[in-house]
């Protein structure tokens, strides 16, 4: 399934040169037409808005799918959320379906009771690590409506990873898409 990343310089489209290879905030790499560009305050392409994705390298691990037994893979799909799913399955871009085995195991990333105080209501902070690799601090009794899309309850972050002042979820792209948004 993971399409080979043969070495193309020219645009498909219009045959212009490839831009260098850029990785957005959520850190998937792609490759753009060098005619074209993102504009982030209108949040569209200007010009040739081709776009070439480069598949996330699967990485092997050291365990076995419990449904069929084939080795399994971590992946990391373009919002950047990682899973482990089994080698054996793949996508059907067109159905919009799981194909082979269907094993997939979402990472959601970790949750360590800090002792800190929050400064803002004095709960106790935790320690998340997200799905993506990011590190913040937050306040115990904050959560996330799914539903109204927006966080619940003590909203003090503090994000530990250098420069970052907000989650990213990737910049969204309209471009064709690898894997389903499972819901998490
Ligand atoms: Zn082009
Ligand atoms: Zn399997
Ligand atoms: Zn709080």
């Amino acid at each position: 399934m993971a399409t080979k990343d043969t070495k193309l310089t020219n645009c498909p489209k219009c045959g212009s040169p490839l831009s260098p290879v850029e990785e957005t905030p959520s850190g998937k790499k792609l490759q753009r037409c060098s005619t074209g560009s993102w504009n982030p305050e209108t949040r569209q392409v200007e010009g040739c808005d081709y776009v070439k994705w480069f598949s996330p390298e699967p990485e092997e691990l050291d365990e076995s799918c419990p449904k069929c037994g084939a080795p399994l893979v971590m992946m990391t799909t373009r919002a950047g959320k990682k899973m482990k799913k089994c080698s054996k399955g793949g996508w059907d871009r067109e159905a919009r379906k799981p194909t082979g085995c269907d094993f997939v195991e979402w990472f959601n990333g970790t949750k360590e009771d800090l002792e800190e105080k929050c400064p803002t209501c004095g709960e106790h902070l935790v320690l998340v690590t997200t799905a993506n690799g990011k590190k913040m601090k937050k306040c115990s009794t904050s959560g996330w409506d799914r539903e109204k899309k927006q966080a619940t309850g003590c909203t003090y972050i503090e994000w530990l990873n250098s420069g970052a002042t907000s989650p990213s979820n990737g910049t969204k792209f309209n471009g064709d898409e690898n894997f389903p948004e499972y819901e998490q």
